[in-house]
């Protein structure tokens, strides 16, 4: 079973004038209207011979300020394909009254199993107070987040999504279940950090294609987290579809697994057994599947 565990939905009347931009200057804004639909998920997933993915918006603050909508737009994708797609909810870290009463509704009614926070597109450092309610409600409830890190869009300061951000969250709430998606792209070390003191932190490895070198980017950024965290472990297998073919990153992670060992060393980065765990057995853990 293979899980993409980070996939983007919506509709194009929901994006943003600056995501619009961001996907037509990225190429893939042809047919993004497919792309991005249910039926466009599945056909993608299918392709790549994925079994499930996770799935959550493009945007997080639409233009008509109707972000509850993005949720239920979320819930009709999971009610199409129950046993294919996987939700997560997003919240307004402006109205955090009114985030925890979603994030219940979310849980509850949508039967969704995490949450997605964008701290760079949303504005908000993640280990602000103000969003502590958020955590304690997921810490109490086994409902994981996923937190965007690294670098964003051109139009958005990355100063609120650095990795290192998130010790603090881990410290404060040590059971919460924080996934560091992108693996905090590029601060790897940061991650590795991460990784390595907190046993509730995991990190997703999409959208790591460099500019050059095939898949050293990638390597490189599996090398620090195994050497420093043998954290190699506790990573989840990722596309950040539509901006990244999935199947792409599948066949990176498995050049890797075959072909690349630590430098200087013959030990696997990636052995069978992290496969395994990257590519669905952590996400199931995660979600308590
Ligand atoms: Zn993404």
């Amino acid at each position: 079973m293979i899980i993409d565990s980070h996939m983007h939905i919506g509709r194009e009347e929901l994006l943003t004038p600056d995501m619009v931009q961001f996907l037509k200057q990225k190429n893939i804004w042809n047919d993004i209207r497919q792309k991005i639909s249910p039926e466009g998920v599945i056909a993608n997933l299918d392709r790549c011979e994925i079994n499930r993915g996770v799935v959550f918006p493009l945007t997080f603050m639409p233009p008509n300020g109707e972000w509850q909508k993005l949720n239920d737009m979320t819930a009709s994708y999971i009610r199409s394909y129950p046993d294919r797609l996987i939700g997560f909810a997003i919240i307004n870290p402006d109205k955090i009254q009114d985030s925890l009463r979603e994030l219940n509704r979310c849980q509850v009614e949508l039967g969704f199993k995490g949450l997605k926070i964008h701290p760079s597109l949303q504005e908000c450092f993640c280990n602000s107070d103000t969003l502590f309610p958020i955590y304690q409600y997921c810490q109490d409830h086994n409902f994981p987040v996923l937190f965007h890190t690294g670098a964003s869009l051109p139009s958005h300061s990355d100063k609120y999504s650095h990795p290192i951000l998130l010790d603090d969250v881990a410290v404060k709430f040590p059971e919460l279940k924080i996934i560091v998606a992108h693996m905090g792209r590029p601060y790897y070390q940061d991650t590795a950090l991460l990784l390595r003191k907190h046993k509730n932190v995991y990190a997703d490895i999409c959208a790591n294609e460099g500019r050059v070198g095939g898949t050293l980017l990638l390597e490189n950024a599996l090398a620090w987290i195994k050497i420093y965290a043998d954290g190699v472990k506790r990573l989840l297998f990722s596309s950040d579809y539509p901006v990244f073919d999935p199947l792409i990153g599948l066949n990176a992670l498995n050049t890797i697994r075959h072909e690349r060992t630590l430098p200087n060393s013959n030990i696997p980065i990636i052995t069978d057994s992290e496969y395994e765990a990257i590519t669905s057995l952590n996400l199931l853990h995660i979600i308590n599947d």
